[in-house]
Parts: structure tokens; C-alpha cells; sequence
């Protein structure tokens, strides 16, 4: 694990550039010196770690070093912060920018310049931020869905999410789409032809990390969306 999290000694951790992209809020330290053990980063100053992290903390083995007393004011801040994991996020040099489920696919789309943070959550209780990666590329980059990250390009899924949103104004989410169980009375509607093709397609991807993510960011289609209010 420990290797994996190259941004430490590469570029700017995930959690200083969300810290920084938050304003750099104020944190109570005291003078320490040592290395975070969240980041890794060498500090002079920090928050004792057992202030940070509560009994109930579950993510020993994502910490650089388990050993070390203190947490860096930028690592600190992103796991007391609720918004880190009640919310989905983008951090760039410029801007921390909170966003909700149905914004997902757009952001996804149309990544900021980087560097950047992308984080995802279902949960909107898991800690993610000081598993991130901090990106370099628009092209291709790591999407932070609570613990898991997603690599991500653009161009490469933006067929198969044009695809399932067209499928989502007839099928539904979870068991159609999701799962691929399909109403018989709902393939006819499609189009047998066209379901067989489309199917064929998201069969490809059916049960991959890309799939999941797209498809949690799939909204309900503006028609959908029109007949639920009517009902
Ligand atoms: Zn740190």
C-alpha cells in the first residue's frame, strides 16, 4: 500500500491540495517533529493523531505510518471535515467545489485543468480523501468512489454513458440496466432489435468499477423525469 502513494514524494499530496483548495482553514497544532502519518509529509508542527481519528476509525492500513504521533494540519482537516465525506468533491489549485449525485456525470465529462481531486460517494459517510490521487490529466484520472479508485477516461466511456442514459428512459436503474433482468413488456417497447444490440454492449462492461460509477451517476432522463410528475 505504502509504494502505491507516490503524490507524497512525486507532488503534492491529495489532502494538501483539497486543504488548499478549501482556503487553508484554520487547525490547532502544536510544535512536533516527525511525519504525518496520514501523507507522509515531513512537518514541524501537527495535531496529535488520536485528536483526529476517533476509536472508530477503520482505515489504519491506508496510513503511511501507523507508528507516527502527529497528522499535518492539511490531513487533519480533510478527515474532521464532514463535507469530505458527505458530499462529492473536485479540489484544483483554484477551488473546492461540492457537488450533488445527479452533477456527477458532467463533472466526469468535463474534468477541471489539472492538478485535481475527483471523490464520489454512495455512503456519504466513508473516508476517502487521504486515499486520492491527485491527477494530472484530463484525458485519464482517478476517480476517489469512497475507497476504491476508479481510473477514468473521458472519451473512452463517453459512448457507453450516452448509451445508458438512452436505455434509462425505458429500462429502469438497478435490475434492468444494472443487472441486465429485463421486463419482457419493457425490451418490446425498446425494440427487440435495438435491445439485443444495446445489451450486447453494456454486457462488456456490466459488473466493472466504470459501470457501477456511471451508472450511480446516471440521472433520470428529462421524458422519465416529466411522466413521474405527471403521475
Ligand atoms: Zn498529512
Amino acid at each position: 500500500m505504502k509504494g502505491k502513494r507516490k503524490s507524497v514524494w512525486g507532488s503534492v499530496p491529495a489532502t494538501e491540495l483539497i486543504y488548499n483548495a478549501a482556503g487553508s482553514p484554520a487547525v490547532e497544532t502544536v510544535p512536533t517533529e516527525g511525519i504525518c502519518a496520514v501523507c507522509g509529509q515531513y512537518i514541524e508542527e501537527g495535531v496529535p493523531i488520536r485528536k483526529v481519528v476517533s476509536s472508530a476509525f477503520t482505515d489504519w492500513n491506508a496510513l503511511l505510518d501507523m507508528s507516527a504521533s502527529h497528522v499535518c494540519k492539511a490531513c487533519a482537516w480533510c478527515i474532521k471535515e464532514p463535507h469530505m465525506r458527505r458530499s462529492q468533491y473536485i479540489a484544483t489549485e483554484l477551488e473546492l467545489v461540492y457537488f450533488k449525485r445527479d452533477e456527477i456525470g458532467k463533472h466526469l465529462f468535463n474534468p477541471p485543468e489539472p492538478p485535481f481531486v475527483f471523490f464520489v460517494t454512495a455512503s456519504y459517510k466513508k473516508h476517502g480523501s487521504f486515499k486520492a490521487r491527485v491527477n494530472q490529466s484530463q484525458k485519464l484520472f482517478y476517480v476517489q468512489f469512497e475507497d476504491r479508485q476508479i481510473l477514468f477516461s473521458p472519451n473512452k466511456y463517453r459512448g457507453l454513458f450516452e448509451l445508458m442514459k438512452m436505455m434509462y428512459v425505458t429500462f429502469n436503474k438497478v435490475n434492468e440496466i444494472g443487472k441486465g433482468n429485463y421486463i419482457h413488456k419493457r425490451v418490446f417497447e425498446y425494440g427487440l432489435k435495438n435491445w439485443q444490440r444495446d445489451e450486447a454492449e453494456l454486457k462488456k462492461y456490466r459488473g466493472s468499477m466504470v459501470f457501477e460509477l456511471l451508472l450511480y451517476a446516471l440521472n433520470k432522463p428529462e421524458e422519465a423525469a416529466k411522466q413521474e410528475d405527471k403521475k
